[in-house]
């Protein structure tokens, strides 16, 4: 259930109804808006039979029953886009944001380079696994706090904050020390003890798309985020499992305007996973881009033929700065500068 109070409701109206919510037993989730404040009830099975009262109540415009299996989540719940910022990036507002960095962390060198060469195309986050989930057992895992303390490094170098996974709920605080965004990774969409554990962190989660799993799976898994308490959450298509395997993945941008209508969450594309190679990687940011994401996650190696991970979909540094110059394109025609662009042209 949704408490819709009046543009004119108090301060001491909105309380009133949340102390009534708390008193049912159930949680209140306070939701300003814009022009007016949302109330959303959670802990509820079924309909609340004492939802007449609240309707009655001073400041209260509607009591609306929210269809959706998710409620935090759902535009129904918020209307307003959510835009999360950290520390001057947005992700969600009017303009796009670039993330880009090595798949995998490797040594200084390599991931200061790369920080330093996105930053100078126009990213404004940088992004880099210091926990792999890997395949197979034999393959290079990642190198764990000594990754976090170069992503720090970098940071501090760049000024941009840091993205990277965090794949297992004993790991939440060390990565959380470190990171400025948690990611949760494809093979992860579904851990629900890690969905909660994150929930219960003040970083920004994002949440990538499982494997095979539906829109509706999706947008439960960030609930859980969200019921514990964790309103910073971004969602990123990375290709789905479909039949066919000229890539390594179908990447599934027609999911972006169904996430649009369905959720107030940010939403973010990264063909890098979704094909799996990096000739793809341009002209399917262009696509995402102009699908209405807000913005991309690419993958940026110095090296790609010596990569620890995911050098087939790694694009040179060099092929990135053009990706940008052509995204920067699409992006001049959807009315949504890109952030790390524009500060560069303004300097
Ligand atoms: C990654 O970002 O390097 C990664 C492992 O992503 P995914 O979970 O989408 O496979
Ligand atoms: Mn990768």
């Amino acid at each position: 259930m949704l408490v819709v109070m009046d543009a004119h409701a108090t301060p001491e109206d909105i309380q009133a109804v949340c102390t009534v919510i708390e008193d049912m037993g159930l949680q209140a989730n306070t939701m300003p808006g814009p022009t007016r404040t949302a109330i959303g009830i959670t802990g509820n099975q079924g309909a609340i039979a004492e939802a007449a009262r609240l309707k009655l109540m001073p400041g209260v415009r509607d009591v609306i029953r929210v269809t959706a299996p998710y409620k935090l989540v759902s535009r129904e719940y918020r209307e307003a886009d959510t835009i999360i910022e950290i520390n001057g990036v947005q992700i969600g507002g009017p303009s796009l944001v670039v993330m880009a960095g090595p798949c995998s962390i490797e040594g200084r060198e390599q991931l200061l380079t790369t920080a330093e060469a996105v930053k100078a195309a126009g990213a404004t986050i940088l992004r880099g696994g210091a926990f792999k989930p890997r395949t197979s057992p034999y393959s290079f895992q990642g190198m764990g706090e000594d990754g976090l303390k170069l992503l720090a490094e970098a940071r501090e170098l760049t000024g941009m904050p840091v993205i990277t996974e965090v794949m297992d709920t004993e790991q939440v605080d060390l990565v959380a020390e470190y990171a400025d965004i948690l990611q949760l990774g494809a093979r992860n969409m579904q851990n629900f003890a890690l969905l909660k554990r994150v929930g219960r962190t003040r970083r920004p989660v994002m949440l990538k798309r499982g494997l095979s799993s539906t829109v509706k799976d999706w947008l439960l898994s960030a609930e859980y985020i969200m019921a514990e308490g964790n309103q910073a959450v971004i969602l990123c298509e990375r290709g789905i499992r479909t039949f066919d395997d000229h890539s390594r993945g179908t990447f599934d941008l027609s999911v972006v305007p169904v996430l649009r209508e369905l959720t107030h969450l940010p939403i973010i594309v990264d063909p890098s996973h979704a094909t799996g190679r990096w000739q793809s990687i341009l002209p399917m940011s262009r696509a995402g881009i102009a699908s209405g994401a807000d913005g991309l996650m690419i993958e940026v190696h110095p090296n790609p033929a010596e990569a620890w991970s995911d050098g087939e979909q790694s694009l040179l540094p060099e092929r990135f700065v053009e990706l940008m110059e052509q995204v920067e394109r699409i992006a001049d025609a959807m009315d949504r500068p890109i952030q790390g662009r524009t500060k560069a042209a303004a300097v």
